[in-house]
């Protein structure tokens, strides 16, 4: 059976890696990015260009999303020229942005005035997930629609239905509370380490085989020790994660006392200049507290 056309709009960190791997399995794309210069690499895989959200969606089976935040895919997915414009009846929208739940809630109905089924499906495992195909995918939408399209998560990761519409976005929520706190957890841990003379590359060696090991310090481990905080995944982007979580702590009246300490920790990076850092670079504020830098010996 000929495989569906997938059309695929923001080709950013994410999109890229994702769009090769779907390009590799065989999968005919057609993309688009509003920074023209983002779609070169899938273009030059054998990917179409699309010259909207709109044009894409026309032309395609199921459309996927992979953009920054909310607001970026309500322009893209609802507004002018957007991906509902174009869809036709009986395709399938998945928004794999982080977002919002109340967004991705807004997205099915529109599905749904369209004939056209929508799933929330946000990631975690990051650039390096992206590239390696074998990102965490949390999946908002019915069991028939998951069924439909789960070959094409297959090819990017683990996909895992968690519930109806929304429930994708409340599970990543979960996930970047986890992963913000981690974060801060091991930048204190470091930080009094380096203060108090061990090496931060010794601790992260010997933490890592404990109870306090976790993703973040081996995945980023090494590289927090050489001060390198090119993204990876951006503070910018996690402060819009705790903020979102922080929302949803609102509107089920759910006391969030450390999603709020590191979401305020998230907001001073940005305000110091420093949204582009990968968000293991919080550690650099909890430096500046202390007067200290936790890099490796040499
Ligand atoms: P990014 O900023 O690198 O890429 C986003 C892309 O979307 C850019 O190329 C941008 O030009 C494009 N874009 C923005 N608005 C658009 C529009 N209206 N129409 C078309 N294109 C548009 O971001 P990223 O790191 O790839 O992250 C994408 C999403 O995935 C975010 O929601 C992020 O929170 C989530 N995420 C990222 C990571 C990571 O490690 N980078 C991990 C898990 C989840």
């Amino acid at each position: 059976m000929a495989k569906p056309i997938i059309g695929f709009v923001g080709l950013g960190i994410m999109g890229r890696p994702m769009t090769k791997n779907l390009i590799n399995a065989g999968y005919p794309l057609v993309v688009y990015d509003i920074v023209p210069g983002a779609t070169k690499e899938a273009v030059s895989l054998g990917a179409k260009e699309g010259k909207t959200a709109a044009e894409v969606a026309s032309q395609s089976d199921v459309v996927i999303t992979m953009l920054p935040d909310s607001p970026d895919v309500e322009e893209a997915a609802l507004g002018p020229d957007g991906v509902m414009e174009g869809i036709r009846k009986g395709s399938i929208y998945v928004d794999m942005s982080t977002i919002a739940p109340a967004v991705a809630l807004k997205t099915a109905e529109a599905g749904e005035k369209k004939g056209v089924k929508v799933l929330d499906a946000p990631v975690s495992g990051g650039d390096v997930g992206a590239q390696k195909g074998t990102l965490s995918i949390m999946v908002g939408g019915d069991q028939e629609t998951f069924d439909k399209v789960k070959s094409i998560f297959d090819v990017m990761g683990k996909a895992i239905l968690c519930g109806d519409n929304g429930a994708g976005q409340v599970v990543k929520a979960c996930n970047q509370i986890l992963v913000g706190i981690e974060i801060a957890g091991v930048a204190e841990a470091l930080t009094l380490g380096a203060k108090a003379g061990v090496d931060p590359a010794k601790i992260v060696e010997v933490l890592s085989g404990g109870l306090a090991r976790c993703g973040i310090l081996e995945n980023r481990g090494q590289r927090i020790v050489k001060g390198d905080f090119d993204p990876g995944f951006r503070c910018r982007l996690h402060y819009k994660d705790m903020r979102i979580a922080v929302d949803a702590g609102q509107t089920y009246e759910v006391p969030l006392m450390l999603t709020g300490l590191v979401h305020e920790m998230f907001k001073r990076m940005v305000v110091a200049g420093r949204g582009e850092y990968d968000h293991s670079g919080l550690i650099t504020l909890v430096e500046d507290l202390a007067d200290v830098q936790c890099r490796a010996f040499e």
